[in-house]
């Protein structure tokens, strides 16, 4: 048996995830000496003892490590021992360069929850309460490393016994920068729209139920940002909540007080109640049961599909305890603005909205919507990725050249990279406002200055009157256009670590082309250092440009006007065609004829609206895909078994420049079916079983074996299960997105590995 020194470098998720107090408790287990250290490029240890005790500390660590730590890289070596006589948690030093990375915020963990409830606790009822497992993480960093004066808790002095739970190592507030208890930490006021103070503390919360009751609009300043609150068993404040927020038709998520509750609203696998219970605690998309008892049905109209979610902070855990009931709980902005995160501001910009205030005096530093999860194909699918979730950075498989990304319009986030990381922002959303524009230049330049990324490299998309293109364009550097689509397809390689050669598959909305048309329905070959366009949907007149992105029956009517220039004698008597008044028929005639405002796309996600409309499903977009979402809810409903249209792509030499997907024999087929009164649902499952025959057929082509599927039309479960199960099936090993959304949340990352690949 031999003494040994063994030096250990650890990088990952191991900051303020009580990793040190986890290596301090192994480390006196197995007799070793030494110390742990917290740097800004990771964690350090050195461990002395017995050979054998330093081999099996090294295999313990990654497989006994706490919950919410991820381990990235672990680098070890031996050296002489120095004679350590005990082993130490040294405090955090700093180092020059920042690779220590920005946490996610947890949700509270069960020890918290059995504490804040525990009438005998010093922090019962205290609505900060936290550990080193849950709490507050990337929504109070300032600055790395994570330390509490590089958080906005620095300004609360932690009381003497605060301050031993933090000192102490066994402790499980050991180091827990947000570390507070009802005598030293922040508290909360209830306020009125005029920002008065009406109560403090848990008389606050009690008399904030009260108002929920009564059916009020609550503004409750959360983890992240303020969320609009309301009581979801009242239909009288879900619409008010509705108008007030002038919001149409886009589903409201609700939070209910536990899984018993969720279980009388929705239908939910063992896979679904883990994703709801992680520490993560999304909102996650679940089947509505046929009878949903007591909720409002303006919460989801028309819509088969709940977005629920469970108290995730000690707030919320209070105040749905006292409530015993779900509430509306939507992010606090208007439409296409950032989530509000400062008191007075929500004053303000809330003010119109919100009867009452329920705020707090700890600073949220970066804002943070919740997340949206769904299960597709048993796995997790990212469709907004905010609280929970970012900032982890994406791991590449080799180092890059320092850059940026600005990332696209819609969904927006940003992404810098160094070394073999990218690191993704929290959804910023859509680039439709001021307000939302200068969070985007904001959010860049905290990221930025945070890992100190020399942003001399920008990547933006192809797209020139993108506001994040406008931005990119503004600013120093080498500026690199990236095809929106082409950045798709490279987000979900980098995504699952992946180098080329691949066969990537985009489909989506809209995203400006290289040839003057709309893209959306693409094929790409992926070479190294080569992405060539390999197929894409036959392009078909759009009419009236932006305008048909919200009125679905513009493209059914373009789709028809392309196999049939006399459509509108021909189908006049079709829904879409029924949208309109006889003068607007004519003036839309005269459009496509003379191709006034009239751009031609591939795009798939207009084929889905086009198909939409002419079932009579759907004829406008009150949100981003409502069409496509409720075809897919059609198809879902048919149970008559597989049935596929006649589709043709012409593979001939003559074509081999350019595969096109011919849609004409499968809406003639559809337009027979409509005519024999075939059931839409069954329409709309054959529709979406020939659109995954012919991504089939293409892959067969393709001469590739690895298929990657991204675009926003691929966060549709039916789509995607199909996609799988037929291509796995037929021997490919098929690729979808993991860490990042299928949609323009994921962007960035593709912009970043796009310009590392080409
Ligand atoms: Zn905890
Ligand atoms: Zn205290
Ligand atoms: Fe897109």
């Amino acid at each position: 048996m031999q003494r040994l020194r063994l030096k250990i470098h650890i990088q990952g998720a191991v900051q303020g995830v009580g990793f040190r107090p986890y290596i301090w408790r192994l480390a006196t287990q197995l007799n070793l000496t030494g110390w742990v250290r917290n740097t800004s490029i990771g964690v350090f240890i050195e461990a002395e003892g017995e050979d054998a005790a330093l081999e099996k500390f090294l295999t313990l660590i990654p497989v006994e490590k706490p919950p919410m730590s991820r381990i990235y890289s672990l680098k070890h070596f031996y050296l002489d021992p120095l004679g350590y006589e005990d082993f130490q948690i040294d405090k955090s030093s700093k180092a020059s360069e920042a690779t220590a990375w920005m946490l996610p915020d947890i949700a509270t963990c069960p020890d918290c929850l059995a504490e804040l409830f525990d009438p005998q606790n010093q922090r019962y009822l205290y609505p900060f309460i936290n550990c080193t497992h849950c709490g507050p993480r990337f929504s109070i960093i300032e600055a790395l490393p994570y330390d509490r004066h590089n958080t906005s808790m620095k300004i609360f002095n932690m009381c003497p016994d605060c301050q031993a739970e933090y000192e102490a190592p066994t402790n499980r507030r050991f180091h827990a920068q947000p570390n507070a208890c009802p005598v030293c930490g922040p508290n909360v006021e209830l306020w009125d729209a005029t920002g008065n103070v009406k109560h403090r503390d848990v008389v606050a919360i009690q008399q904030t139920v009260q108002f929920i009751r009564e059916g009020f609009i609550i503004a409750l300043k959360g983890l992240g940002g303020f969320h609009l609150i309301v009581d979801a068993t009242s239909d009288d404040a879900v619409s008010r909540l509705r108008q007030k927020k002038a919001r149409e038709e886009k589903p409201f998520a609700i939070m209910a007080p536990d899984l018993k509750s969720i279980d009388r609203y929705c239908e939910f696998s063992k896979q679904e109640r883990g994703l709801l219970e992680s520490p993560e605690s999304p909102i996650v998309l679940l089947q509505k049961k046929n009878c949903v008892a007591d909720l409002s049905s303006s919460i989801a109209p028309n819509n088969p599909m709940l977005g629920i979610m469970l108290p995730y902070t000690p707030l919320h855990h209070i105040l749905l305890r006292l409530l015993e009931s779900p509430i509306v709980a939507t992010s606090g902005n208007l439409a296409d603005e950032t989530i509000c995160i400062d008191n007075s501001e929500a004053l303000s910009r809330l003010g119109d909205i919100a009867d009452y205030f329920l705020v707090h005096n700890r600073p949220i530093v970066h804002h943070l919507d919740d997340s949206i999860v769904r299960i597709m194909a048993d796995r997790p699918v990212i469709l907004r990725r905010a609280r929970g979730y970012a900032p982890l950075p994406v791991m590449l498989n080799h180092d890059v050249t320092p850059c940026v990304a600005v990332g696209g319009h819609l969904k927006n986030t940003i992404a810098v990279a160094k070394g073999r990381h990218v690191y993704i922002s929290q959804h910023i959303g859509d680039l439709e406002t001021e307000n939302s524009i200068t969070t985007l230049q904001h959010t860049l330049d905290d990221f930025t200055a945070i890992y100190k990324v020399d942003s001399q490299r920008v990547a933006h998309d192809a797209h020139p009157d993108y506001a994040s293109t406008r931005y990119a364009l503004s600013r120093d550097g080498e500026k690199h256009a990236i095809q929106h689509h082409i950045a798709h397809v490279y987000s979900c390689l980098a995504d699952n670590e992946l180098e080329p050669p691949a066969l990537g598959v985009a489909w989506d909305g809209t995203g400006y082309g290289e040839d003057g048309t709309i893209w959306g329905g693409e094929f790409f070959l992926l070479d190294q250092q080569r992405v060539r366009r390999l197929a894409h949907v036959r392009t078909f007149p759009l009419v009236g440009g932006e305008q048909a992105i919200k009125q679905p029956f513009r493209s059914a009517i373009g789709l028809l006007y392309e196999m049939a220039p006399d459509a509108f004698q021909r189908y006049h008597d079709m829904p879409p065609f029924q949208q309109l008044a006889k003068a607007e028929n004519r003036t839309l005639e005269k459009m496509l004829e003379k191709r006034i405002n009239t751009v031609r796309t591939s795009s798939a996600g207009r084929l889905f609206d086009a198909v939409a409309s002419l079932l009579d499903i759907q004829h406008i977009n009150y949100y981003e895909g409502q069409a496509p979402m409720l075809l897919e809810f059609a198809a879902w409903k048919d149970m008559s078994g597989p049935k596929i249209y006649p589709c043709c792509i012409d593979f001939s030499p003559a074509n081999a420049a350019m595969w096109s997907l011919n849609w004409q024999p499968m809406i003639e087929s559809i337009l027979l079916d409509i005519k024999n009164n075939v059931k839409a649902s069954v329409i709309a499952a054959a529709f979406h079983n020939t659109l995954v025959h012919l991504v089939l057929t293409v892959a067969k082509h393709s001469g590739q074996k690895r298929i990657v599927l991204s675009g926003g039309t691929f966060q549709n479960k039916y789509l995607v299960e199909k996609t799988v199960a037929t291509l796995s099936a037929a021997g490919f090993d098929v690729y979808r997105h993991q860490q990042v959304p299928p949609n323009d949340g994921g962007i960035a990352l593709g912009q970043i590995a796009a310009i590392n690949h080409l």
